[in-house]
């Protein structure tokens, strides 16, 4: 059921894919929300896939897991950092929920014999999910983002939901169209056509922009903004320039130049709170990402980013994004070194190359490749006393470590790489191997958010400064509760653990071992935000920091370091 009075704002791309609609969507639930409102932020997926856990992350990017354990795309990070708020399952839909659920129903009888179609039935399982997220928060306004672009056949579905909203709800609906205006160098000045024919397009699908935003090189000129205005039927003031800027944490002080906050509220017929938004605490973080000038270098040892000659880091946007809120926050700014974990099986002698890093992280992945490279790295870390930081795989893989290495059991391995292993101490739960058996492999992974005890005086315990945490996980396989003991005998401490004691969630070593070798079973890079950085995150780039102090007071290692690095954007 509709609720009353509540908004909806619908995000529409136009032109070409991957010019910050995300970004937009995010920026516009920020200002709308520093205006007093509680903002609802929705992703639309046109993929067939049920769920984003099955796509590739070289493709698709990273996949986010929300607390519920719902596996998303990466834009719904972006919408929890900008809010700095967790959002409920409700709030990520893709065209496969819709139709799984529109089958399902068939199945069961539930369309008293109606005969099926996409008119009305899909269209209206996905106005349903509309008015089941603005209901599920106690939200005001609900701003969703179609996926893909104006003219996308897989789209077009949701354009009609978007369309049949609008003539429910007069009043409470509007559309955002966000383009791109290209300045062609062989012209040499903006050109606006391409947006005049998007927003043509979209009106064929009986859709009215009430809002344009003009991402483009450059900023908008005014004989721009009022010829988009003249030939679509909008007002001056509602075409909103966007000009590119150095870090997407710019755009909703950009937009707000502009002053989208009024525009939306005055066209939403809404009354803010407040005269101008508060973005106080927003600024005070832009500011520090300006103002680090000292940088640190975090090797980040994966497999998810070399595809043909690029160097593609969506697949872990969450962690780079981690790192970078704990370095502003510690006043230096990070540099991420992506290095193949491959390298380290192949090259010998290549893991001396470490030594030039303050920090290394083993981020999440899955199966084979590059594990043993990996292992190694963690093993050169712990030898070297280099901070380190094992995700979820990570932290996995440094348990193997420890258990070969240190604890003597040789041959240690997971169950995902070596069944056979003579010492599995990664290990699937009895309750898993049966679902596996019966190939039900959607059920066999840990998702979401769980909650871990802390042991006392431990790394972890002094980072998060309480007793009981919740993290979010997506993984498959659990340190072996039948090697626990054993490896904790060898001295690597379990210092986060379900709150039955029964699953292992972090592992370390003493401070006064080593001044940094932590891994986590969960991820926390999914709960780090811009105004609140993650703990664990915070305690490793101080020991990161602090080695890079020791190192250029004492500069005893030759760089040579030749790899692909991510400047903070
Ligand atoms: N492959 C490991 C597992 O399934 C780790 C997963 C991850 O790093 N997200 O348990």
């Amino acid at each position: 059921m509709a609720l009353k009075n509540h908004k909806y704002v619908f995000v529409i791309g136009g032109v070409m894919s991957g010019v910050g609609k995300g970004i937009t969507t995010a920026s516009i639930g920020k200002l709308l929300s520093a205006r007093g409102f509680k903002v609802n932020l929705l992703k639309v997926d046109p993929y067939l896939n049920v769920d984003a856990g099955t796509m590739n992350p070289t493709e698709h990017g990273e996949t986010f897991v929300l607390d519920s354990g719902l596996e998303t795309d990466q834009d719904m990070g972006n919408y929890e950092r900008f809010l700095n708020r967790s959002l409920p399952a409700e709030n990520y839909l893709t065209s496969g929920m819709v139709y799984q659920a529109v089958i399902e129903k068939e199945r069961n009888l539930q369309y008293d014999g109606a005969c099926v179609e996409a008119i009305p039935h899909v269209r209206d399982e996905i106005i349903d999910r509309f008015y089941k997220a603005a209901d599920s928060n106690g939200s005001q306004i609900s701003v969703i983002e179609i996926g893909g672009t104006v003219g996308d056949f897989q789209n077009a579905m949701f354009m009609e939901a978007a369309r049949v909203m609008h003539s429910r709800h007069p009043g409470d609906v509007l559309f955002i169209m966000v383009t791109y205006l290209p300045v062609p160098k062989t012209v040499g000045e903006m050109k606006t056509k391409p947006t005049q024919n998007a927003i043509r397009q979209l009106n064929s699908y009986g859709i009215q922009p009430d809002i344009v935003i003009a991402r483009a090189e450059l900023p908008l000129d005014n004989r721009r903004k009022e010829k988009i205005a003249n030939q679509c039927n909008i007002r001056p003031n509602n075409v909103i320039s966007a000009p590119d800027v150095d870090s997407i944490y710019d755009v909703p002080l950009n937009f707000e130049r502009d002053n989208i906050s009024d525009v939306l509220i005055k066209e939403l017929g809404l009354q803010a709170k407040s005269k101008s938004a508060d973005l106080k605490s927003w600024k005070t973080f832009v500011n520090k990402t300006k103002r680090a000038k000292k940088e640190i270098d975090i090797a980040v040892v994966g497999k998810y980013f070399n595809t043909g000659d690029f160097v593609l880091s969506d697949a872990y946007i969450s962690v780079i994004e981690a790192i970078k809120y704990s370095a502003y926050y510690s006043g230096v700014k990070a540099n991420l070194h992506w290095l193949s974990a491959k390298d380290f099986e192949d090259k010998p002698g290549k893991t001396k190359e470490l030594l030039s890093y303050d920090g290394i992280i083993v981020p999440g992945g899955f199966g084979q490749t590059g594990i043993e490279g990996k292992i190694k790295v963690i093993k050169f870390a712990r030898e070297n006393k280099i901070p380190y930081f094992g995700l979820c795989y990570g932290m996995q893989l440094m348990v193997i470590e420890y258990a070969r290495h240190v604890a003597g059991l040789k041959g240690a391995n997971t169950r995902e790489i070596d069944p056979k292993s003579s010492h599995l101490v990664i290990d699937l739960m009895p309750e898993q191997i049966e679902k596996i058996k019966n190939k039900d492999y959607g059920g066999t992974m840990r998702l979401g958010a769980y909650p871990a005890v802390l042991k006392k005086g431990t790394i972890a315990k002094k980072a998060y400064k309480t007793e009981e945490i919740s993290e979010r996980h997506r993984h498959r396989y659990e340190v072996s509760p039948e090697y626990v003991s054993k490896i904790e005998e060898a001295g690597l401490i379990f210092s986060g653990t379900s709150p039955d004691g029964k699953l292992m969630e972090i592992a370390e070593l003493p401070q006064s071992e080593h001044p940094f070798f932590l891994g986590t079973q969960f991820h926390p890079e999914l709960k780090a935000r811009p105004l609140d950085p993650h703990p664990l995150f915070n305690a490793f780039v101080k020991v990161a920091k602090a080695r890079n102090q020791e190192r250029s007071a004492k500069p005893a290692f030759s760089s040579g370091k030749k790899t692909a690095t991510i400047k903070a954007k």
